[in-house]
């Protein structure tokens, strides 16, 4: 983990200046407006996730979660609003952005991984180029996440050699071998076989145990009982709720959350 100074001398950037920086805070996406040409993707969304905070989010095929959670790591611009991680302003001009995204891990739907590579070199490659580690410390940081996601005895193998449960392990120990300061997940099971889906949640929540601050777009709503502490509905584009895990399973909701939850649950 690398101290605040560190942070902002590293990544340039701007602290807010709209007075919405808080300490407490690692991701704070505050009034996200987008658009695709003329067609409004997302309107007015809000959301602060705590450090060591998980926070889920779900709602109709299409609502915008997918675009919502690539705004906060810069892979999607947005138009109006400011969304800071840890106090820098992913949206600034004078942030790293390609830095900024290499302490965000990500992983998505589909694996993701270099076809090519072997394992242990998928999980070294970007620690090597980006962060520019030696090969051998990147290995030992590979094989120790390796390890922790149950997969040391694969380092040598390719990912077509994997199970899609063992690949998206992979995808999330290379995801970690980059320290990240937070972790953004887009539904990373749904593409699973119902057999696989477990193994990679209970790395999710392991993850979310040791502090992780995790942003989840998932239907997993077993998941998200065990460990969320905030739940976000969106429904085309709009955040249309945003409470804690206990409110939210008290069923104190909207009804387009009630309908959508009924078809889910
Ligand atoms: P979700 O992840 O909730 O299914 P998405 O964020 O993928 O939703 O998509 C939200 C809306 O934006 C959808 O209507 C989708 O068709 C539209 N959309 C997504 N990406 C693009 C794009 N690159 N250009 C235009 N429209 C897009
Ligand atoms: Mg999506």
């Amino acid at each position: 983990k690398i101290d605040e100074t560190t942070w902002l001398n590293e990544f340039g950037g701007l602290v807010s200046n709209s007075g919405h920086a808080s300490p407490d805070i690692m991701i704070n996406v505050n009034k996200i407006s987008k658009w695709y040409g003329d067609f409004q993707v997302l309107t007015d969304c809000t959301a602060h996730v705590h450090k060591g905070d998980v926070t889920v989010i779900c709602g109709p095929s299409g609502s915008g979660k997918s675009t919502l959670i690539k705004t906060v790591n810069g892979l999607e611009a947005f138009q109006q609003g400011e969304i800071l991680i840890d106090g820098i302003s992913v949206g600034a001009k004078a942030t790293d952005l390609p830095k900024l995204r290499s302490r965000v891990g990500m992983v998505f739907q589909h694996f993701e991984l270099f076809p090519h590579l072997s394992i242990l070199e998928n999980l070294t490659l970007a620690q090597i180029k980006v962060l520019g580690r030696s090969q051998s410390e990147a290995q030992k940081k590979g094989l120790g996440y390796l390890d922790r996601v149950g997969l040391s005895a694969h380092a040598k193998k390719y990912p077509a050699e994997l199970s899609g449960g063992q690949q998206q392990r992979v995808a999330i120990a290379r995801a970690l071998s980059m320290d990240p300061i937070a972790m953004l997940f887009d539904e990373p099971t749904s593409a699973l076989d119902p057999e696989m889906i477990q193994e990679v949640l209970e790395v999710m929540i392991e993850l979310a145990n040791e502090g992780m601050t995790m942003m989840c777009v998932t239907h997993e709503m077993g998941f998200a009982r065990q460990v969320a502490n905030r739940i976000i509905f969106m429904d085309q584009g709009h955040i249309v709720e945003n409470c804690s895990r206990e409110e939210f399973f008290a069923g104190a909701r909207s009804e387009r959350a009630k309908d959508f939850l009924s078809k889910i649950l």
